[in-house]
């Protein structure tokens, strides 16, 4: 894969960083940023990208919260690339209907939602050929003080969705962490704590999305299956919401099988199995099984998916993640036109 030096991966803040803000230099008319700062110091960007004009538009929202999941912001970063100059990462012209998209959809794309973790990792992507997924694992979620067996670990990173470092004294803190304080660290997916949400929520409340996905990764043990699509299916999110996630949730698997993945044919009991299984009540007392995305389909409407794209394993390739990843996007906003 042509990677790093021709830079048509961008994964690591200092990249994402610098190419968001030549885009708000030479295309102003067409992009918007919004920041907010880590306590770190760290910038998470969203970038909006529409036409500049007042005609009704679909709204869509993309975020990659987990830091240990870069092939999601690569993805994004080339998808953005293409609409906002015209060209790929690697020079060449976008297929996309580049002037249909900006007429008639809002992106708003959070790239890299922790670069405070992203920062410190060890690789631009995660193929399996450095790193068995045991190491992997402790690189993402961290070690425990004296090494207990690593399973221990990952029970550890689902029942904290938040912790206290002066209580749980972790003798390394993984890569997935963001540190909100001296002492207190938040998983960003689940802890609304977290940086990112804040630019989430308000940029929700002005655009109200009618489609938001998150981009993650997993399966790294998966020997039969490299994409899957997890969606809520419970009865607190409005009908309407779940009725348009199946509908999206067809379209990628779809678009995943013509680009030749091998999506799972759809998990229809994931949140109810990991509500009971792992999660406790996260920040919102007495909503236990709520997931923190279900928010803004209880508030807006907005349907949410979760894309997940196999990672550290040698069957997915950095360059078949990363497209996997872009398919998505893709056929997401097919839908949206
Ligand atoms: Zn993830």
């Amino acid at each position: 894969m042509k990677t790093v030096p021709g830079k048509t991966w961008l994964g690591k803040p200092e990249d994402v960083n610098q190419a968001i803000l030549e885009w708000q230099k030479k295309f102003p008319e067409i992009v918007r940023i919004d920041e907010e700062k880590q306590f770190s110091g760290d910038s998470v960007y969203a970038v909006t990208v529409t036409a500049n004009n007042d005609k009704p538009k679909k709204n869509f929202m993309v975020a990659v919260p987990h830091a240990h999941e870069p092939a999601g912001t690569a993805a994004a970063m080339n998808f953005l690339n293409e609409v906002i100059t015209g060209t790929k990462l690697d020079g060449s012209a976008t297929t996309l209907p580049r002037d249909e998209i900006l007429e008639k959809v809002r992106l708003t794309f959070i790239p890299l939602a922790n670069p405070f973790g992203a920062k410190k990792s060890p690789v631009d992507w995660w193929d399996g050929s450095k790193y068995s997924n045991e190491e992997f694992g402790d690189i993402m979620k961290g070690r425990l003080l004296n090494n207990p067996p690593v399973g221990t670990v990952g029970i550890f990173w689902h029942y904290h969705p938040v912790f206290n470092q002066d209580a749980e004294r972790l003798e390394e803190i993984g890569i997935v962490w963001e540190q909100l304080s001296e002492s207190l660290y938040g998983e960003p997916h689940f802890y609304k704590g977290c940086t990112w949400w804040q630019l989430v929520e308000r940029l929700s409340d002005e655009f109200h999305y009618d489609l938001l996905i998150e981009l993650h990764q997993g399966m790294e043990g998966w020997e039969e299956m490299d994409t899957l699509v997890i969606r809520p299916q419970e009865n607190w999110v409005p009908k309407e919401s779940l009725e348009y996630a199946g509908k999206v949730e067809a379209k990628v698997i779809e678009a995943w099988k013509n680009a030749g993945a091998k999506p799972h044919p759809g998990d229809k009991e994931y949140y109810q199995r990991a509500g009971k299984g792992w999660f406790p009540d996260l920040d919102k007392p007495n909503e236990r099984l709520k997931m923190s995305g279900d928010w803004l389909s209880i508030k807006c409407g907005t349907p949410q998916l979760t894309i997940e794209v196999q990672n550290n394993n040698q069957r997915t390739p950095a360059e078949e993640q990363l497209l996997y990843q872009q398919t998505a996007i893709e056929a997401c906003v097919e839908m949206l036109l």
